[in-house]
């Protein structure tokens, strides 16, 4: 699986993916992340890579012309990707199953805004798909960028060691994960559930699949209409 990343703050995805399963990932090769310092595309002295809002308002405005040579770039190195992500609030909602979509393709590209935001031309002339982490604003692409690579790496076989433990993940079967212990099976009055401790795997397994529905329909039960509406339709 293929990434690249333009961005004003290298620095920032290359720390975020220095560590942990997904830095194991790309160590071992499983995972190829690029990063592309925006100004590295820039013309000018200064490397300007914004200006102002045309019609006025607060704030600076991200400029079309280097993300457009970025992209020539990335296309000339490592060529032509499976889709170029805009990140920005204003796109579709970045969920479990966009990262399976994601982790389906080979090559992905990810456009990290600033400021104000970018140019709109940025989004008809480089981007192909636009994605959002969530309804809410943070101050730059970087973060989303990291949090869309790790949730699409853990898909990629190998990156997380045990394949069961992905499978049983939230949201990977459409409903919430099951309570987790370890040890003390005490802790200040607060035991383990006796059934974690009895070694009888179908009973575990049972309690574990009627933990993951009692939470998904008291925390999430959107998921479960999902579902229904979801099987409804295969039915049809
Ligand atoms: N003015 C813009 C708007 O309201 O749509 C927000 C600009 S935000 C301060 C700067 C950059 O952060 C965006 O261009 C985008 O790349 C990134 N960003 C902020 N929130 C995001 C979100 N929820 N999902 C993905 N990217 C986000």
């Amino acid at each position: 699986m293929k990434f690249d990343v333009v961005t004003i703050f290298p620095r920032m995805i290359d720390a975020g993916l220095a560590e942990g399963v997904v830095g194991r990932g790309v160590e071992k090769g499983l995972v190829d992340v690029r990063v592309h310092d925006l100004r590295t595309f820039t013309t000018d002295r200064h490397r300007t890579v914004d200006d102002v809002p045309y019609g006025g308002g607060p704030g600076m405005v991200m400029k079309v012309e280097p993300f457009v040579r970025a992209l020539e770039a990335i296309r000339a190195e490592r060529g032509a990707p499976d889709s170029v992500v805009l990140l920005s609030p204003q796109g579709r909602l970045f969920d479990q199953g966009e990262a399976r979509r994601l982790s389906g393709l080979g090559h992905v590209v990810l456009l990290c805004g600033r400021y104000e935001g970018i140019d709109e031309r940025v989004r008809d002339l480089v981007a192909t798909e636009e994605l959002s982490i969530g309804d809410f604003v943070v101050s730059g692409g970087e973060t989303p960028a990291l949090i869309v690579i790790d949730a699409v790496s853990r898909l990629v076989p190998g990156v997380v060691g045990d394949r069961e433990s992905v499978e049983q993940d939230s949201f990977a079967q459409g409903i919430l994960d099951y309570p987790h212990y370890t040890r003390p099976a005490e802790f200040e009055g607060h035991r383990v559930p006796d059934v974690l401790l009895s070694g009888h795997h179908a009973e575990v397994r049972r309690w574990r699949m009627q933990q993951a529905l009692q939470r998904t329909i008291e925390r999430r039960p959107d998921l479960i209409e999902r579902r229904v509406k979801e099987t409804g339709n295969e039915r049809d």
